[in-house]
């Protein structure tokens, strides 16, 4: 039989336009559509099994433009974090370590479950940020890294990036 655990609250940051809301429609339905209204926050609920355990996830798809207090506000609710950036723009990348500096005023004294992803892998010939660089960032964040594509994801990165945040989640939760 299989544990039944408690709700995992995870959220999606990253600028507009990375791909946030692809990842996690691929993550939920094993599809990719190309287009959604990137204005749009969404939250999804959603059951995995995960180790054999029943995990309950709710999801929440920011938008990629709040204002910095919806920022902190998604923060203060979320349990763990995707932070997404886009492999063929360069200043996507490079928001993400401001995110992590406000996660971390938020979440101050925990430290905070995230997980890197850079998406749009399949954009290999428009690529602006190299696979290290990204590699050295979540090394620096001391977080696990994915490189993956919402519309391409052949090997299931994509779960896995969300998976191994459950995992993180409950590692941190267990020690507390
Ligand atoms: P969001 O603003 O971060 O939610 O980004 P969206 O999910 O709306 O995606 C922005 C654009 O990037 C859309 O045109 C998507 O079709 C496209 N896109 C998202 N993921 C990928 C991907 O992995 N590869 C490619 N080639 N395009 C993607
Ligand atoms: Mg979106």
């Amino acid at each position: 039989a299989m544990a039944k655990s408690p709700e995992v609250k995870l959220a999606v940051f990253g600028r507009a336009g990375v791909g946030k809301s692809a990842l996690v429609v691929r993550f939920l339905t094993r599809r990719f559509i190309w287009e959604y209204d990137p204005t749009l926050e969404s939250t999804y609920r959603h059951q995995a099994n995960i180790d054999d355990e029943v995990v309950t996830m709710e999801i929440l798809d920011t938008a990629g433009q709040e204002d910095i207090q919806q920022k902190e506000g998604h923060m203060r609710w979320g349990d763990g974090f995707i932070l997404v950036y886009d492999i063929t723009d360069r200043g996507s990348f490079e928001e993400v370590a401001p995110i992590r500096t406000l996660l971390e005023e938020v979440k101050k004294p925990k430290n905070v479950p995230l997980v890197l992803v850079a998406n749009k892998s399949d954009l290999e010939h428009i690529r602006q940020v190299s696979t290290e660089e990204g590699e050295r960032l979540a090394s620096e964040m001391a977080c696990a890294f994915y490189e993956c594509s919402a519309c391409a994801d052949a090997s299931g990165g994509v779960a896995e990036a969300f998976h191994e945040l459950c995992r993180e989640v409950r590692r941190r939760k267990a020690v507390q």
